[in-house]
Order: C-alpha cells, then structure tokens, then sequence
C-alpha cells in the first residue's frame, strides 16, 4: 500500500520567519529514505482553532501524520491536547514519563517546575517515544487507520527521535527504501551536465539522475528504489561510474558537501602544506578550509593582504606592477601566491585578486573580474575568472572565487596523485 505522509509544523515562530522549518526538510529527507511519500507540509501557529482545522485537513489526505513542536511545558504547547482531540483520544498521565523527566532534570543538573510534569499527560493508549535529547517525550497512536506520530520541535531532540524512536514504528509499514547518492560536480553549469547526461537521464528510470544547480556548481542525485539500502546501493555504484567516465575529474566527491571537505584530505594525504594570500576573498578561502577537521595538518597560514601596500610589504608583490596595472590582474594574483609561499613557508600557495562589487573599481574593472593563481614548486598557474553580471551578489563573487581557488589545489592534488 502507498502510504501519504503529511508533515505539521505547529509554531507562531514559522509562521513570523523567526525560525526555518528545518525539520520539514530533514524529516522528508529521512521519511523518502525509508519509502514513504511525503504529499504535504503544513505550519499552523500556536492557536488551537487553526491547529484543529489543520488536522482535519491532514485526516482526509494522508494516513501517517508527523507533527513537531508545541510539546514543550509552556501553555502555547498545545498539540498533544488539540491533536489527540480531533482523534476523540483524552490525556492520560504517564507515571513512567513522569519518571524520565524527572531523571533527565537531576542528570542535567537543573531544576524541574511543576509544569513540567504536563509533559507526561500522553494520548490515551500510544506509544511513548522516549526523548533521550530532552524531555518532552513524543508519542504515537493510530486511529481509523490514519498513524499519528508527535514530536518535540527542537531538531536536536526531533531528528534524533525520528531516527531512534518513529523509524522502527514506521518501518512496519513500509515496503522497500529509497536511498540516494549525491555526486558534486565543478566546472560545469546544470546545463552543461544535463546536455552530457541527457540520454542517461531519459533512459534510466531506477536508479533515476537528476542535477541541481548550487551556489557555483552542480549536484547529481542517483537515486535508487529497492528492498534495502545494501541492495540500492549496488544499484547506484555502477551508475557512478558511468557518470564519472562522461564527465571525469569534474566530480569532485560522492556525499560530500564542498571542496574545502575533499581538498584538505587530498592535501594531507600527499603530504603537501597550503598557504592563501586573499584579496577580495578577504581570507574566506582560509575560513573554509579550517571549517574542515584536520585542517592543521595542511593550511600553515594565510594574508589577507586588501591593500596594495600589504600586498607589496608583506607579500613582495612589485610596486611597479601595482602601479601601472592595479591590484585586479594576472601578474598581481602570481605575484600574491608567490608572495605566500614565501612568506609563510608552505608548499603551494593560493591567491585571489578581483572586484566583488557591487561597482567596478577605479580603473573601469567589472565586478566579478578575479584572477586566481596558484604557486607550486611546479611553477605558477593564474586563470581569470567572469564572475559578474550587473545583478551579481558581492558574497557569490567571493564564493565563486574561492571555489575555483579551492578546485586549483584539488586538480593539483589529483595531478601528483596520477604521477605517483
Ligand atoms: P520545548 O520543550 O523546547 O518547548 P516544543 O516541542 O514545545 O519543545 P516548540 O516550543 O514548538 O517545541 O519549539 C522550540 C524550539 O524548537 C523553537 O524555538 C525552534 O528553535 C525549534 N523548532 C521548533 N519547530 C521547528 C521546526 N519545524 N524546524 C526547526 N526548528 C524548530
């Protein structure tokens, strides 16, 4: 049977935009992995009237209903009330529920309030989910067919439970998962990979291909339908392959999530030290690549050298270039990597130079105009990069820019892996 899900985020604070309904993302994601179809996403704030309607709705549409949030001990928490109502179900109080919460206040060290004790009071005859994150325990129960799954609103306590508690619950009632592989792709738009993957992606139907555009690069989702994960996973593997041979080292990684998570392994595993000297990336590329555990092992340091006179005293780069071709060209950008390597003693060395916006600099440059380099005991690479357009966002230049700085050092990287 095919089973529709809907997923209610109860909570005045989405429907402000105070908070992101993240657990309609993540809970989707973690429902389709589990082959269940998600057909709606509903927000209802704290207000029993609309929360009731809601419901009502959500009944006549779906056989498993998700709620999250309005757990909590405060009077705005209303769901359990409201919800277990429109099910013609009263709340009963749970002495053992009494129990963990008073456990996980004495563990926590904090004192428990008398309202807190409204957190036992569950629909009569469910299923308790223990809440190990936090207290306010969730519950399941199943009324004229349709299953009603409630759970607290944080995501720290929310996602954990979804994975402990309701995945068992749900997996009675599903047949088959759905699970997916993300391949990231650089140096080819969503068009570029559509247009070299066309065939496959018309003719394939499980494992499916669909490419995303993302900030700068392209993701490539292979998804396959089967009895269990292990089984979908050997479908996925040899499709990989085949998307790997089209497009070649512009796969930069299979779930992952940027090139900082590729390139700092890849560093370390050959040994290699890196060093950045910034200009309009303003030490961006440096913040990612720490963003990366084990980025000790491999990034020795970085300037952030925005002047020109930082750029020439403590990078070296020559006055006279400065002077009669500006900071934003080719010579400055090898100049500042080289500069780098110097300076701070590392084996390659990565700069950028250019105009993020949003207006073209003094001499007439457009905005998204970069040059990139990279200085390697090899010698030196630079690449200029059109990065603009009128509308251009200061932050997508610059992340543009240390992307393709970023991918510089990872086909470095591949190069001396191949020689080896
Ligand atoms: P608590 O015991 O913390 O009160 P609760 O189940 O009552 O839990 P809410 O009061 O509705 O949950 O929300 C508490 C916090 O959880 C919110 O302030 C918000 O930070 C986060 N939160 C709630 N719902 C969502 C959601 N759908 N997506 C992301 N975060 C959420």
């Amino acid at each position: 049977m095919e089973h529709r899900v809907e997923l209610l985020a109860v909570g005045t604070e989405l429907l402000l935009g105070n908070i992101l309904n993240t657990n309609a993302r993540d809970l989707s994601q973690l429902l389709s992995g589990l082959g269940l179809n998600v057909y709606h996403h509903t927000v209802v704030g704290d207000n029993p009237a609309r929360l009731t309607q809601a419901v009502e709705i959500a009944k006549g549409r779906a056989d498993i209903l998700i709620t999250t949030g309005g757990l909590g001990p405060t009077c705005d928490d209303l769901t359990k009330k409201v919800v277990a109502g429109a099910f013609g179900l009263p709340l009963e109080f749970h002495p053992e529920c009494e129990q963990s919460i008073r456990d996980y206040f004495a563990k926590s060290g904090r004192t428990m309030t008398a309202n807190n004790l409204q957190q036992a009071y569950l629909p009569r005859g469910c299923t308790v989910l223990e809440n190990r994150w936090g207290t306010a325990p969730g519950c399941a129960f199943c009324v004229d067919g349709v299953h009603v799954v409630m759970l607290p609103g944080p995501p720290r306590e929310c996602l954990p439970m979804f994975r402990e508690e309701v995945t068992p619950y749900l997996a009675q009632l599903t047949q088959g998962v759905i699970h997916s592989r993300t391949l990231r792709i650089f140096g080819l738009g969503e068009s570029g990979v559509e247009q070299l993957l066309r065939d496959k992606m018309n003719t394939l139907q499980n494992p499916t291909l669909a490419p995303y555009a993302k900030e700068g690069e392209v993701e490539l989702r292979i998804t396959a339908k089967a009895e269990s994960v292990e089984e979908a996973k050997e479908m996925i593997t040899p499709v990989e392959q085949e998307v790997r041979d089209i497009l070649g080292d512009q796969v930069y990684g299979a779930d992952v999530t940027s090139l900082e998570e590729v390139v700092v392994p890849m560093l370390a595993k050959q040994g290699l030290t890196l060093g950045t000297a910034e200009s309009c990336t303003g030490g961006l590329i440096a913040k990612r690549v720490t963003d990366v555990p084990g980025a000790s092992a491999v990034l020795q340091g970085g300037v952030v050298s925005y002047t020109n006179a930082v750029k020439h005293n403590v990078l070296g780069v020559s006055q006279e270039v400065l002077d009669t071709q500006g900071a934003v060209c080719e010579e400055v950008a090898r100049q500042m990597a080289q500069g780098a390597m110097r300076v701070l003693g590392c084996d390659l060395a990565v700069s950028t130079t250019g105009v993020a916006g949003p207006d073209s600099d003094e001499r007439g440059n457009p905005v998204g105009l970069v040059y990139v380099a990279l200085a390697t005991p090899d010698g030196c690479e630079a690449v200029e990069l059109h990065l603009g357009g009128a509308a251009q966002r200061r932050d997508r230049v610059r992340t543009l820019a240390a992307n393709h700085a970023l991918d510089l050092v990872r086909k470095y990287c591949l190069k001396m892996n191949n020689e080896e």
